[in-house]
């Protein structure tokens, strides 16, 4: 389905764009890029079948040779960290795995555009690009939400990441609207209500 290829794809790189300058184009996404995305979005959906459905996972892949490092979920409950967001995890696996802070050289994907405490994480640790699925006014349909852009936090930053997206967005938003996924929704603090 083309619109479901086509993104529009915004980045931010730092001091290149400017502080408060980001780009917005409509182009179609990278073959590559909707590839790992329908595998992260399969990997998040497994969830669908345990006792905690989640909607939120992350890839970290090598960027030039396309090498998957590793995947992560959301984890809040089951870690009892609110802070356990899937993009953050899989930055802190991933690092203490290569057993380095520089992620440089790697691609995040994360089914849901990065809230900003995600996406800060990605800039210190270094990530080359963030390539995401649903939006954050999606994932707002469900659960509270920060309105802070990711490619809007990249750009008021002085480190330099790409921020692409959305990408596979109607398969990425699948993920929330699980009938599995709007029941587990409503044990969630953070639901949306009313
Ligand atoms: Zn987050």
């Amino acid at each position: 389905m083309l619109i479901s290829i086509m993104g529009v794809i915004s980045t931010a790189s730092g001091r290149r764009a400017g502080k408060s300058e980001h780009v917005c184009r409509a182009v179609p996404a990278l073959a590559v890029d909707l590839e790992r995305m329908t595998a992260l979005a399969a990997f998040t959906a497994r969830s669908m079948r345990t006792r905690y459905p989640r909607p939120f996972g992350a890839l970290i892949v090598h960027s030039t040779t396309g090498k998957t490092l590793l995947s992560a979920l959301n984890a809040v409950r089951q870690e009892c960290d609110p802070s356990a967001h899937a993009e953050v995890r899989a930055i802190r696996l991933a690092t203490r795995r290569l057993k380095q802070i520089s992620l440089a050289g790697y691609t995040l994907y994360t089914t849901c555009e990065p809230c900003p405490m995600c996406m800060s994480a990605a800039l210190w640790a270094a990530l080359d690009r963030v390539v995401y699925g649903a939006t954050i006014e999606d994932a707002n349909r469900h659960c509270s939400q920060i309105h802070i852009p990711a490619v809007e936090v990249a750009a008021r930053s002085d480190m330099t990441c790409a921020v692409e997206g959305p990408v596979l967005r109607d398969e990425c938003y699948a993920l929330f609207t699980h009938p599995r996924m709007t029941k587990a929704f409503q044990l969630w603090p953070t639901r949306k209500r009313g």
